[in-house]
């Protein structure tokens, strides 16, 4: 793959000389033309931006083959999904999902007053959709579904989502989180999108901080049937996603195909980063996602601190595992050069 990864930032004063592999974000800087687009929006920063965001919406709808009435765009996926929540849930009602997962759903059901119903992943680290349509109760007002999931890159199939979603009643909206869904290279794992055609509560997620790289401009959407678009679209704080952001996202939109290229060579690296981890005897689970995770229970924070030692900025999860971010190849080698040391003092 041609295109070209720019060096780490290491102007920045607090982290001289150090990869961020921390937060999942896309390590490529933006594309020259989403910055001129950007670049040209801020001599109108005097005004307020579009608050339907109607061009975008517009563009995502042919995009996505969908009605603009059923697209709703937010201040990143997290804002479009807290939307959601006040539409639906309020104090002492339930909302189910996954744990470990995301963790943006603890925090965001907490602020609408409901009440987070975590079920447990299944071995190995996928969501366990017999006991999450088990959990489902009439205080259910929301179900998260992501896929693939943060922080294991475990994906569900086809059949059983469907199976699920089978069982989850109507008036329960599920909201299938695919922020990594452009890094997905499993023929069998689903397209949201060409899903919710079937099921009306079905609400797919998507941002443009991943695979698109804007994760500092906060712009996200939500595609689901109008019933519930309406009322998400209810919810909007006024003025919540900016021009700059929506400038942004259209020129992201124009030049999807180099976008792609990148999200192309990000997959090569997490290929290349999975097996040499494997070759040197770390048991991590496949991914479809921009990161990988190494479930390395009670030498999680152990291996953190190496990595840290090295510059390498990881998230670790105490007790259960660390989540590694696909940077460019240098940080990627690092990875692979710290991991082969640990590894190799920390066996017999
Ligand atoms: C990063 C992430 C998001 C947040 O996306 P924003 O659009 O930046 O708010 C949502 N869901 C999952 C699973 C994520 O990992």
């Amino acid at each position: 793959m041609s295109a070209p990864i720019t060096k780490p930032d290491t102007r920045t004063p607090a982290c001289p000389v150090s990869y961020a592999l921390s937060t999942n974000e896309n390590p490529y800087r933006p594309l020259r033309s989403v910055r001129r687009a950007v670049r040209a929006e801020s001599g109108r920063l005097n005004r307020y931006p579009d608050p339907s965001c109607a061009e975008l919406t517009a563009r995502l709808a042919e995009r996505f083959h969908v009605p603009a009435e059923h697209i709703v765009v937010g201040p990143g996926s997290i804002g479009v999904v807290q939307q959601l929540l006040r539409a639906r849930a309020s104090a002492g009602e339930e909302v189910v999902y996954a744990w470990r997962s995301f963790e943006g759903y603890p925090i965001i059901t907490q602020i609408a007053g409901a009440r987070s119903v975590p079920v447990p992943l299944a071995h190995p680290e996928v969501h366990d959709l017999d006991a999450m349509a088990g959990a489902i109760t009439n205080h259910t007002r929301l179900v998260f579904v992501c896929n693939p999931n943060n922080p294991t890159g475990t994906v569900l199939r086809r059949t059983a989502l469907r199976r699920f979603l089978d069982r989850v009643p109507p008036d329960v909206p599920v909201v299938l989180d695919e922020a990594y869904r452009e890094f997905v290279r499993d023929p069998d794992t689903p397209d949201g999108v060409e899903l919710y055609g079937d099921y009306p509560n079905l609400v797919v997620l998507r941002t443009f901080s991943k695979a698109y790289g804007l994760a500092g401009l906060r712009v996200g959407f939500a595609i689901a049937h109008e019933s519930i678009a309406a009322a998400m679209g209810s919810y909007t704080v006024p003025f919540g996603v900016t021009a700059l952001a929506q400038a942004a996202a259209i020129a992201s939109l124009h030049a999807e195909s180099e976008l792609l290229d990148r999200v192309e060579a990000l997959v090569e690296e997490r290929r290349r980063v999975l097996n040499g981890l494997r070759d040197i005897g770390c048991p991590v689970p496949g991914s479809e996602a921009n990161f990988l995770w190494l479930p390395l229970g009670e030498q999680t924070v152990e291996f953190a601190t190496a990595c840290g030692g090295e510059g390498l900025i990881v998230r670790p999860y105490p007790g259960e595992g660390v989540r590694i971010t696909i940077g460019d190849p240098a940080s990627n080698d690092r990875v692979l050069r710290v991991a082969a040391e640990y590894f190799s003092s920390s066996r017999p």
